[in-house]
């Protein structure tokens, strides 16, 4: 998933279309814009699929004013209903207001029953749903500001949320700082987006990041900083690094091509392979295959071809889909593979059915030895904070040692990258959240692992 907004630019709302084709990878199941015309209305359209197909100009000139946020969605099988499209919007005492989340509130349910209790009726199963519940139940006298802060301090878990107001967008993290929320400049104006390459689209200058725990106001008087919390850490989603974000975001100053390559390096210092070429699966991959490639002085060559036109298999929603979206996605190119003893470097292995089948493609097309290299750890453990890794029981390094992995996935070797060399690829930083390969989860999760797979 991922939120975009805009402050105080001319036709805000399709500067946000653009900016939400930029970030398209992070979700294709659905996308929406809300806008705040001049004299305060707000309009909102929304729908499930691409940008590109749920708006076209029509639509984008009906969305009129100065200030907009944008949301691109992708979500689990049990919520794939038009209701959970954001950004939602909302009716209160004190002025309406839309909003628009990226991540997982571990805590949500007791919320939400806590609140249903109370006489609260949900329409989706979206965390923009429970903040505005959150917002909304305190008095409307108060300041937002103040309502904001006393919700964000009940919530647990990852959220980057957008809120605007008919005046003002407040651009909010989690005290973890679990996924991304950069601000940027635009002429007079400003830009929030979950990744720093929406700026570079949307002609925006990188300003600085939302740091965890803090609720930055833009409005009319430029931007200000809140702290709703005193207790704050710094632990990036590893996976942004490793799979989720483009090459060219930087993400908390650390940009997502060097990363990788750097990843690949250490990988090959690592786990050598005595072969002939290196391969990197595309396109996420190609990055620690260049890093790889140096390391070692194998050439890095183009031996797998993608089908650009296919949707990311680790992100569709049930298996068969994903089955038959490896099978359209790539090709192996045999005048590269053919005789040659191939590195095939991969950013990670969730279920083991896309490395398979890669390996196959390769042997089929005259690879003599194919090593499997992967660019970060085993991954054992779900994901709580919005990225759909997969449920324990599918994870195939949860269920099988390396040595039976390597085997299933029909390759000649199979080695991953070290905690430790994860951390030290990111620019040096010494937090970072690892825990769908190390289980160590950095907030309460409120359920356990096993009911996950329920
Ligand atoms: S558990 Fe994994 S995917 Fe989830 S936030 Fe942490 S590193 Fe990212």
């Amino acid at each position: 998933m991922s939120v975009l907004g805009v402050y105080g630019v001319p036709q805000a709302a399709s500067l946000i279309y653009y900016g939400l084709h930029t970030m398209q990878h992070r979700g294709q199941e659905g996308c929406g814009i809300v806008s705040v015309t001049d004299d305060g209305r707000m309009l909102r359209h929304r729908g499930k699929g691409l940008v590109s197909e749920v708006f076209n100009a029509q639509k984008m000139e009906e969305l009129a004013g100065s200030m907009a946020i944008g949301h691109v969605l992708y979500t689990g099988a049990a919520s794939r209903s038009v209701d959970n499209i954001q950004p939602l919007f909302f009716h209160h005492g004190s002025g309406d207001f839309a909003v628009a989340s990226n991540g997982n509130i571990v805590n949500a349910a007791l919320l939400r029953d806590e609140l249903e209790s109370r006489g609260s009726l949900f329409h989706s199963m979206t965390d923009s749903e429970l903040l505005a519940h959150l917002i909304k139940k305190e008095s409307s006298e108060e300041p937002r500001i103040n309502t904001l802060v006393a919700a964000l301090k009940l919530l647990e878990g990852a959220f980057a949320f957008l809120i605007m107001t008919k005046n003002r967008i407040y651009a909010c993290r989690d005290r973890y700082g679990l996924h991304p929320l950069s601000i940027g400049r635009l002429g007079d104006g400003y830009v929030v987006a979950s990744e720093t390459c929406a700026f570079d689209t949307m002609g925006a200058e990188f300003l600085c990041d939302v740091r965890p725990g803090e609720i930055v106001t833009i409005d009319h008087k430029g931007i200000r900083s809140t702290f709703y919390t005193e207790e704050r850490h710094h632990c990036m989603c590893a996976m942004e690094y490793i799979y989720f974000a483009r090459p060219d975001s930087d993400i908390e100053g650390c940009n997502v091509h060097a990363y990788r390559k750097e990843s690949g390096r250490r990988l090959y210092q690592e786990a050598p392979a005595d072969a002939d070429i290196v391969i990197g699966v595309p396109d996420s991959s190609l990055s620690a295959a260049q890093g790889y490639s140096e390391a070692s002085g194998l050439p890095c060559e183009m031996g797998l071809i993608k089908n650009k036109y296919v949707g990311r298999t680790f992100i569709q929603p049930s298996q068969s889909l994903r089955e038959m979206g490896v099978k359209m996605k790539l090709s192996a190119v045999r005048s590269i593979v053919s005789g040659k003893r191939v590195v095939m470097v991969d950013d990670s292995i969730v279920r083991g059915t896309t490395s398979r089948r890669i390996v196959d493609l390769l042997r089929q097309a005259g690879a003599t030895e194919v090593h499997v290299r992967i660019a970060s750890p085993t991954m054992t453990h779900p994901c709580f904070y919005g990225v759909d890794t997969s449920t324990l029981d599918e994870l195939m390094l949860a269920n099988h040692s390396i040595e039976e992995s390597c085997r299933l996935i029909g390759a000649d070797s199979l080695a991953f990258l070290s905690y430790d060399a994860t951390l030290r690829s990111a620019c040096g930083r010494s937090e970072m959240c690892l825990a769908c390969f190390n289980g160590h989860y950095p907030t309460p999760i409120y359920q356990s692992i096993e009911d996950v797979n329920k």
